[in-house]
């Protein structure tokens, strides 16, 4: 990854927003600018590239390793001295601070002692570059993929799945296994497991709900590489599901591949999600649909840009964004089918290689 290159972009912009430096502190931000993977630092960096990385005296022999090329300060004081000290070094007096960075009482905290300086609340600045992957984060998006893929595979297709015995709770710790087994640091996130009427909540805890036959099975879980998340929703059916369940997994598939035939660079977040969602409605169950159609992917699982009705922003080549429609009916179950795709020139390139046809178990 060249760190120094993302700063460096960085450091451009805070001259198009008049900055003498930037106080990067939310923690993915500081990852993608230099490298650094534990769970306390922040990066103040100047408008010639230069910058001073901080933490504490936990991290501070990691820090030398893990970011060799910025200057380094391990806290001597509480915050919000170090952050202060560090911006006047560089001679700064209008200092930009991420909006999404501090919590009130952190700004409170630091208007009360930063004499001199003029403190500006700065918008989605690092999360727009981050937006656009380069080749090596893409194969780490893709790593963290195929150890998902591998997990359907082994988990639910090779007979995983047993009448009256296997639990929701079950299944999403067989998945997070199968994925650590099959190379993954870790589970990108709590891993969604719903069998039939739960399958109508979008989001659901696992639960000791045992497998029922005919209940569909919605799976959403994801791996987690060198930082990089994958993320993947899938609906299978465990014995032959009700007939209604079937015409909506051939809806959401038919929404699905509009949403994909729309993604292309420089498309309109709204218009893709448009794409889908006019599917979705055009069959009478637009009410049945109530989240986006997608959202990016990388140092975080949900990062910019979201894809919704609302909100528009332009698809750029390069980002890693999710497709997944989903129609969810109360009292009878669901269907999400979720894949990461590749903004082109031209179009997309799906990430994921499980089959998302309605595989009956
Ligand atoms: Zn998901
Ligand atoms: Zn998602």
């Amino acid at each position: 990854m060249d760190h120094a290159l993302r700063r460096f972009r960085l450091a451009r912009r805070l001259a198009e927003l008049d900055l003498d430096v930037l106080v990067v502190t939310r923690l993915p931000n500081v990852r993608y600018l230099t490298g650094f993977t534990g769970s306390n630092a922040q990066v103040v960096l100047a408008r010639d590239g230069d910058s001073t990385f901080l933490t504490d005296g936990r991290y501070g022999e990691q820090a030398r390793h893990e970011v060799p090329d910025v200057g380094h300060s391990v806290y001597t004081a509480g915050y919000p001295r170090p952050l202060i000290e560090a911006w006047r070094s560089l001679g700064a007096t209008r200092v930009g601070f991420e909006r999404k960075g501090l919590t009130y009482e952190q700004w409170e905290q630091l208007t009360e002692v930063a004499e001199g300086a003029e403190l500006v609340p700065v918008g989605a600045e690092v999360e727009a570059l981050r937006i656009t992957k380069d080749p090596e984060e893409i194969t780490l998006i893709a790593a963290a993929q195929e150890a998902a893929d591998v997990a359907f595979e082994r988990v639910i297709l090779r007979g995983g799945l047993r009448e009256g015995r296997t639990t929701e709770r079950e299944v999403a710790r067989a998945l997070d296994a199968a994925m650590l087994d099959a190379g993954a640091d870790e589970r990108g996130f709590e891993t969604i497991v719903a069998f039939g009427p739960s399958a109508a909540e979008p989001h659901h805890d696992p639960t000791d709900r045992p497998l029922s036959r005919g209940d569909v099975v919605k799976l959403d879980f994801g791996g987690l590489m060198g930082g990089y998340h994958s993320d993947m929703t899938r609906t299978v059916a465990f014995g032959e599901p009700d007939v209604r369940l079937r015409e909506i997994h051939d809806l959401v598939a038919a929404a699905q591949r509009a949403g994909i035939a729309a993604a292309r660079a420089g498309a309109s977040t709204v218009d893709v999600d448009a794409a889908a969602r006019n599917v979705i409605r055009d069959a009478g169950h637009a009410g049945e649909y109530p989240h986006g159609l997608g959202h990016g992917v990388g140092l975080e699982i949900h990062e910019a840009p979201f894809m919704r009705w609302d909100g528009g922003v332009e698809l750029a080549q390069g980002a890693v964004v999710t497709i997944e429609p989903g129609v969810y009916i109360p009292g009878l179950g669901g269907v999400r089918i979720e894949d990461m795709v590749e903004v082109t020139a031209d179009g997309c390139r799906e990430i994921p290689r499980s089959t998302k046809e309605l595989v009956v178990l």
